[in-house]
């Protein structure tokens, strides 16, 4: 196989966006302006919906914080109305909209596209067209059926390098089965670790400069049995980063499943639900919600991995508020109450998020005190 081509850097987006990669290699260099600072992580957040969107660029805006912006393709699905690529070309468009108006560096990425299904390949084909990154995540055939053959993986993953690295795309790719459910179109009741024998040749063959290797996180609001922690393998991913460190120290790692949950939210969740009938299943849903315990991710974060995903506690964030309002006003017709409130709870779950990962101040001061925010909903 020959060489696999590098990122290009001279590509220009529209005006404030950027790949992911140019944006955590800043985070793993620990660059905020002029200043070289500690390490620090972006998260990155899945969209469902425009509000989304704006809460998500609104947090970045007003922490000065660089942005990742995320969508998988039943997101891109929902915004095109059925129409995935119709999804991709509105969803960016309005990505693009907001960031003229800020200061802020922002990033789109496909969430776990697949280039090994013909539908896969032209989302992925259409996203290196309108995104700044893009996850080719052919470590499995999205079906739950098959782990994908190491050459196959690496096949697929290079095809995609090869057209987005032109373009200054940059590309994840997946090495490993994560568990859990991430959507509709990814999800695997089997997990399989990373094989550091494998990342070297992975790593080298593919030309990635951002990998999701699998050490125990996993997707989606059940991560493990109520009242037991999860346990992440941090001495491989001490391995995994040493190998690919050695092969390119621009590479950075990728924590899927990374979500960690407010218990505010779920104790103002649990509260909602308690006058509401029977809704005794509800509320134990809510109560065996297991996300990664934070000091873990910290770990992670530590370590080096600079993109931390996290999807789950912003939905939580989200519906425990939403339950809040319908509960205060069942007969409120005038839906722009519940917008709001649905809106500022995303807005402040993001926030929360950027700060506990470090990233505020890279592009300007912080707009509000980091150090001695707290959100409630109320
Ligand atoms: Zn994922």
């Amino acid at each position: 196989m020959s060489q696999a081509p590098k990122l290009n850097k001279n590509q220009k987006f529209s005006t404030n966006m950027a790949s992911a990669h140019e944006l955590m290699l800043l985070g793993k260099q620990g660059k905020k302006g002029n200043q070289s600072v500690a390490r620090y992580a972006l998260p990155a957040f899945n969209v469902t919906t425009y509000q989304g969107i704006d809460a998500a660029v609104d947090a970045f805006q007003t922490l000065g914080a660089s942005g990742i912006v995320a969508f998988s393709n039943s997101a891109l699905k929902h915004f095109g109305n059925g129409d995935a690529i119709k999804g991709l070309a509105r969803a960016s468009e309005h990505v693009k909209m907001l960031a003229k108006e800020g200061n802020v560096k922002i990033a789109t990425h496909l969430d776990h596209g697949d280039y090994l299904s013909d539908s896969g390949k032209k989302v992925v084909d259409a996203a290196i067209e309108c995104l700044t990154s893009v996850m080719a995540d052919n470590s499995t055939d999205h079906k739950n059926e098959t782990h994908t053959p190491l050459e196959v993986n690496i096949e697929a993953t290079r095809a995609v390098v090869d057209k987005a690295h032109a373009k200054g795309v940059s590309v994840e790719g997946e090495l490993g089965v994560l568990a859990g459910v991430e959507d509709e179109d990814t999800q695997s009741e089997v997990s399989t670790y990373t094989d550091p024998e494998e990342l070297k040749d992975f790593l080298t063959k593919t030309g990635v400069l951002m990998l999701a290797p699998t050490i125990g996180t996993m997707h989606g609001p059940n991560k493990g049995k109520p009242g037991q922690k999860v346990k992440l393998n941090i001495e491989l991913a001490n391995e995994c980063l040493k190998i690919a460190d050695k092969i390119n120290s621009d590479i950075i790692f990728v924590a899927h499943g990374a979500s960690t949950l407010y218990p505010n939210v779920i104790e103002y969740a649990v509260n909602q639900l308690k006058d509401m009938g029977t809704l005794a299943e509800a509320t134990k849903k809510w109560n065996n919600f297991v996300g990664t315990d934070w000091d873990q991710i910290e770990g992670l974060i530590k370590a080096g991995f600079c993109k931390i995903n996290t999807d789950t506690e912003n939905r939580q964030t989200y519906l425990a508020a939403l339950l809040g309002a319908v509960k205060a006003g069942p007969a409120t017709i005038d839906i722009r109450n519940f917008d709001k409130v649905t809106y500022k709870a995303l807005y402040h779950s993001y926030l929360q998020k950027l700060i506990m990962a470090g990233n505020y101040g890279v592009w300007h001061e912080p707009k509000i005190d980091v150090k001695n925010f707290k959100f409630t909903l109320s």
